[in-house]
C-alpha cells in the first residue's frame, strides 16, 4: 500500500513538471496569475475618490448597490478605485463586495482625517502603521440617575473570541490591525515625492464619530495611541482582514482641533496624488 502511495507521488510529480515545464515558463504564469489581480483604492466622497480614477487608463464604471467601482489601468496594471461613500458600514461592505467581485491583490483606504497629534498639521500624512476602531466601546457599570462617564469607558475587542461576557481575557484589550509589510515599503519609498507636508507613520483611528471635543481627542490620543481620526479605516481593515488581503490606510490632515488647523477639503486631492505615487511604487516592485 505505502509503495502504491510512493509511485503515485512520484507520478504526479513527473506530471507536474511536464506541466509547468521550465522555470522562466513558471514565472510568467506567476505573473500573469497576480496581474489578474486588481489593486483597490478606497476613497469615501467623491473629492477623496474621483481624481484618482481621472488619473486611470481605459476607465469602465461599474456600481453595485451605492458603491462606484471605476476599473483602469495604471502603468497597465489593474487598479480600481472605489467611491465608498462615507462611514464604518458603507466602508465594510464596499471593501466585501469589491473582494468578492474583483479578488485584490491589496487594498488602500485613504482620503481626508481629522489631527490627534499636534505635531501634526493640515495637509500632513499619516501612513497607517495601523488603524484602530474607536468606536468599539463599553461603558461602565452605572445604576440609574450615575450618570453618565465617557473616560470610563474601555476598549471592546469586536474580534475576540465568542462566548459569554468576560471569558475571553482578551476581550477589553484595544485591537489594531497592522498595516501590510510591503504596502507600507511602498509608501515609504516615496515619502519625499510629497511636498505639501511632511508623511509620517502612524495610527489611524474610525469610528462614525467626528469628535470636536478636544478633550476627548487627546484621551484617545494618549489611550489608543492615535495620530488621527476619520469615518473607514478600520471597518476596511477589519473585513480585509476577514479574507487575508493585505491592507493599508493613508490618511491627510484636513483639519485639526489640537492646534488650530482649519478644515481645508483640497488636502483630498493632494493625498490622491500621494497615494497615486505609492501605487506605481507598489506595482513597480511586484514587477
Ligand atoms: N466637511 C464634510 C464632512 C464630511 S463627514 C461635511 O461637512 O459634509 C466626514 C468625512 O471626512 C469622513 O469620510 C471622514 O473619514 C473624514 N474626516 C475628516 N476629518 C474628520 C474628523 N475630524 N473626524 C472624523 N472624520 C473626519
Amino acid at each position: 500500500m505505502r509503495k502504491k502511495i510512493a509511485s503515485l507521488a512520484a507520478l504526479s510529480v513527473l506530471a507536474l513538471s511536464v506541466f509547468t515545464g521550465c522555470s522562466s515558463t513558471t514565472q510568467t504564469e506567476a505573473k500573469e496569475k497576480k496581474e489578474e489581480h486588481p489593486i483597490i483604492i478606497q476613497g469615501p466622497m467623491p473629492i477623496e475618490a474621483e481624481k484618482f480614477a481621472g488619473k486611470l487608463e481605459n476607465v469602465k464604471e461599474e456600481k453595485s448597490g451605492s458603491f462606484v467601482f471605476y476599473k483602469g489601468t495604471l502603468n497597465d496594471y489593474p487598479v480600481i478605485v472605489t467611491k465608498t461613500g462615507k462611514g464604518m458600514e458603507n466602508t465594510a461592505a464596499a471593501t466585501a463586495v469589491a473582494i468578492e467581485k474583483y479578488d485584490p491583490v491589496a487594498i488602500i483606504n485613504q482620503g481626508t482625517s481629522g489631527g490627534h497629534d499636534p505635531e501634526l498639521n493640515v495637509f500632513d500624512i499619516v501612513i497607517g502603521e495601523r488603524t484602530v476602531n474607536l468606536g468599539s466601546l463599553k461603558t461602565g457599570n452605572m445604576a440609574d440617575e450615575e450618570g453618565i462617564e465617557p473616560t470610563a469607558w474601555k476598549p471592546m475587542d469586536l474580534m475576540a473570541s465568542e462566548g459569554s461576557a468576560g471569558e475571553d481575557p482578551n476581550a477589553e484589550k484595544i485591537r489594531y490591525y497592522d498595516g501590510d509589510e510591503t504596502l507600507l515599503a511602498a509608501a515609504k519609498a516615496v515619502k519625499d515625492t510629497y511636498k505639501k507636508g511632511k508623511v509620517v507613520e502612524g495610527t489611524i483611528g474610525s469610528a462614525d464619530v467626528w469628535n470636536n471635543e478636544v478633550d476627548r481627542i487627546q484621551w484617545f490620543h494618549e489611550k489608543y495611541g492615535s495620530s488621527v481620526e476619520e469615518m473607514e479605516g478600520a471597518a476596511a481593515a477589519q473585513i480585509a482582514g476577514a479574507y487575508d488581503v493585505p491592507f493599508l490606510g493613508i490618511r491627510v490632515l484636513s483639519n485639526n482641533k489640537t492646534n488650530g488647523g482649519a478644515y481645508n477639503p483640497d488636502t483630498a486631492a493632494a493625498n490622491q496624488e500621494y497615494v497615486f505615487e505609492v501605487v506605481k511604487e507598489y506595482i513597480s516592485e511586484m514587477k
